[in-house]
């Protein structure tokens, strides 16, 4: 069986701590062939790329990513692993939209082999994990959030995109609840579409199953309709921020996959897809 986690993070993530080798040594562990290193590049109004508003949670300073270390280290481990375990350099990149100067210049500055195009923070760069879910109305915070979504897909350079019911994974946490998607089919059909169209996918992450919600971002049913739109480009990360997660529910969420209709996992190298039979 050949696994890929195609979403992880490493220290150079502001919420991550693990050195790069630590985690192609659990990657190899967990019998991958393949891990994509997917440090966070939040983009942010108003600011050159790397330059984060978000703080170090260990010294509480404002956090500044070392982007260029990340990519020559990454490039070395990968060298160091050849033959052993394919390294590939990734990124997650958050709402490119906001600042479409700063993502394309990150993008032709470095050769990666693989983004995600993410959303985290919508209206005042404000990540929706720190939205007050007492006061927000779920539902109206997830048709919102679609429309980031639809944007993103419209305007911005990305490979697949990365977890998108995001903020129904903090809703069910703060407050317990669920909501339909069926209310949202048409606006998640345009949404597919869009993504198959000009040759991009989606994730299935896979990092819910270990999480209160116990549910994938997204959700079985919506890899059924994904699929219905034609959607074939597909990649599973486990959103590891520490070393043990890396590889988790690689096996389970093959078997989704081949139950929602797919045929392929999707590999990436130098921003082209690869086909790998499930
Ligand atoms: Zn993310
Ligand atoms: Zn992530």
């Amino acid at each position: 069986m050949y696994l890929a986690d195609y979403h992880t993070h490493s220290r150079y993530s502001f919420d991550g701590s693990e050195e790069l080798e630590t985690m192609c040594e659990q990657a190899l562990r967990a019998g991958l062939s393949e891990i994509a290193v997917t440090d966070h590049m939040d983009i942010y109004t108003g600011f050159g790329y790397g330059r984060m508003i978000d703080y170090d949670v260990t010294c509480g300073r404002p956090w500044v990513m070392q982007v260029k270390e990340l990519y020559e280290e990454l490039a070395e481990i990968r060298d160091r692993y050849a033959g052993r375990l394919k390294v590939k350099l990734g990124s997650e990149l958050g709402q490119p939209q906001v600042n479409p100067a700063a993502a394309r210049k990150f993008l032709s500055d470095y050769q990666l082999d693989f983004v995600i195009g993410s959303v985290h923070n919508m209206e005042h760069d404000l990540d929706v994990y720190y939205y007050d879910f007492d006061k927000v109305d779920g539902a109206a915070l997830f048709d919102h959030y679609l429309d980031w979504l639809q944007e993103m897909a419209d305007t911005c350079d990305f490979d697949v995109m990365g977890h998108i019911t995001y903020p129904l994974r903090y809703l069910f946490e703060r407050t317990g609840k669920r909501i339909s998607l069926e209310p949202y089919e048409e606006k998640l059909r345009i949404l597919f579409q869009t993504l198959v169209k000009s040759g991009r996918g989606i994730e299935l992450n896979v990092s819910g199953l270990a999480k209160p919600m116990q549910e994938t971002l997204p959700p079985f049913s919506l890899l059924c309709l994904y699929r219905e739109c034609g959607g074939e480009i597909i990649t599973i990360g486990s959103d590891a921020h520490k070393a043990q997660q890396i590889g988790m529910f690689q096996k389970e969420g093959q078997q989704m996959l081949r139950e929602a209709g797919f045929s392929y996992l999707t590999v990436y190298t130098g921003r082209k897809p690869e086909f790998v039979r499930l």
